[in-house]
């Protein structure tokens, strides 16, 4: 195994045959993502059963992890399907239950606490950040705008607040049934969207909890407040996403690379896998080979330490799934061979909150010491594997493990190749 940065890819329309899928795990995806917030339920059941069975013929092990949609906000619907906007007109959200149909004067928005939440001069960005517009005044349940980007606005396009302050609660009510879906089919991970605090997560995994299921908690990183609560957020799960997409549009942009680096040197310093999202190589959807400032985005997030690095559209609905995932694992590789990182001056970066964890760790100073070639860990439930690889070292670990869902979730951790054997 040459490269220790594990490949997230979204299935969709374009992986949804038994071929297109054998392509995608033999290019080295190791984490299929399952997202709630588009298709159905038949849909999601077929393509996961769909990847265990090939998965199982290809005599590998894929991990699974189911995506909710969380309490996203979006406007309705338009009596056209769209509009065009221009610069400096006046634009209403209706924060009202069944509004009429939109227009070029205003459309509906399902949340209807918006009105309370904003104020003339918050700004509302749409369309992921494509429109923006600014708060003029708020009567009664109408929020008026002036429009701040020129563009079309078309059905169901989410909507932000930049710097964040909406009390749209952690846990949607939709997303309270697909957590009963995701425990019923098994999955490995359960990503939780826009979770403020560590109280989200937490709610989150009661309810995945008394629907049987048991699989790893990982919180998405998109909103202003998980910023401002990241380390309990990150205690309170079990990895942990860089939400790149909503998180450059509520907080800007600019921000986003510093805010990269900072969560992922948090996650190496608790202890907890991160995977770096959205969008990563966007240009391939259409293009066979990625943009240079692409390149340099995947073999920077190596270079901050992330665990593993994901794709959405590219294999959702792009033209050739199974090549971007190739080119996504060269560019890893490549940035790997030139991390600092690995050497064994930084085995210490990592603090071990209990007594087997710091013993894990220690083995992994003494086996680099000694010149070893690899090191093994034998685990039940893959936490030995995951400790040994928080410290970052140039040693592969293999976790060794009888449980399938142990080495499906070992396929998330940074260096680690899991590998079944029978006791
Ligand atoms: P999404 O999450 O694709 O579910 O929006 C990722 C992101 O916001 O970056
Ligand atoms: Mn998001």
């Amino acid at each position: 195994m040459n490269r220790r940065t594990k490949i997230v890819a979204t299935l969709g329309p374009a992986t949804d045959d038994a071929d297109a899928l054998e392509q995608l795990i033999r290019a080295g995806c190791d984490v299929v993502r399952i997202n709630f917030s588009h298709g159905d339920a038949t849909t999601h059941a077929r393509r996961i059963k769909m990847v265990r069975a090939v998965a199982r013929e290809l005599d590998t092990d894929v991990a699974v992890l189911a995506d909710l949609s969380g309490p996203k906000i979006r406007i309705d619907r338009f009596r056209e399907g769209r509009v065009e906007l221009t610069r400096g007109q006046t634009f209403s959200l209706y924060a009202r239950e069944n509004p009429p149909a939109g227009d070029e004067h205003g459309v509906g928005v399902a949340y209807l606490g918006l009105a309370r939440d904003v104020q003339p001069g918050s700004e509302l960005l749409l369309d992921d950040g494509l429109m923006a517009m600014t708060v003029s005044e708020v009567v009664g349940d109408e929020i008026r705008c002036i429009v701040d980007t020129a563009g079309p606005l078309s059905d169901r396009k989410g909507l932000n607040l930049r710097g964040g302050g909406l009390s749209i609660p952690g846990v949607s009510d939709a997303d309270r049934d697909d957590i009963k879906l995701a425990a019923e089919w098994q999955v490995d991970y359960l990503a939780v969207s826009f979770p403020r605090s560590a109280e989200d997560m937490q709610q989150a995994r009661d309810l995945l909890q008394a629907a049987g299921g048991s699989a790893g908690l990982v919180s998405k990183i998109e909103r202003t407040e998980a910023i401002e609560n990241l380390e309990s957020i990150i205690k309170a799960s079990d990895a942990v996403l860089v939400a790149r997409g909503d998180l450059g549009v509520e907080i800007g942009e600019a921000e986003l690379p510093g805010l990269q680096k900072r969560i992922i040197a948090a996650c190496l310093k608790l202890n907890r896998p991160v995977i770096t999202a959205t969008p990563m190589m966007q240009s391939m959807i259409e293009n066979p080979i990625p943009t240079r400032a692409e390149v340099l985005d995947v073999a920077n997030a190596v270079i901050d330490g992330t665990d593993a690095v994901m794709l959405s559209a590219e294999t959702a609905v792009g033209r050739h799934p199974a090549r971007v995932i190739e080119a996504m694992a060269r560019i890893c590789e490549g940035a790997e061979r030139h991390v600092q990182a690995y050497q064994t001056s930084r085995l210490f970066s990592a603090r071990a909150e209990r007594a087997d964890q710091a013993i894990a760790m220690a083995a992994m100073v003494v086996a680099n010491n000694f010149g070893a070639q690899a090191i093994i860990a034998l685990t039940e439930s893959g936490s030995t594997a995951r400790w040994l690889s928080r410290v970052r070292s140039p040693l592969p670990i293999i976790g060794m493990s009888p449980n399938r869902a142990s080495l499906r979730r070992m396929r998330l951790f940074q260096h680690v190749q899991p590998l079944f054997f029978s006791a």
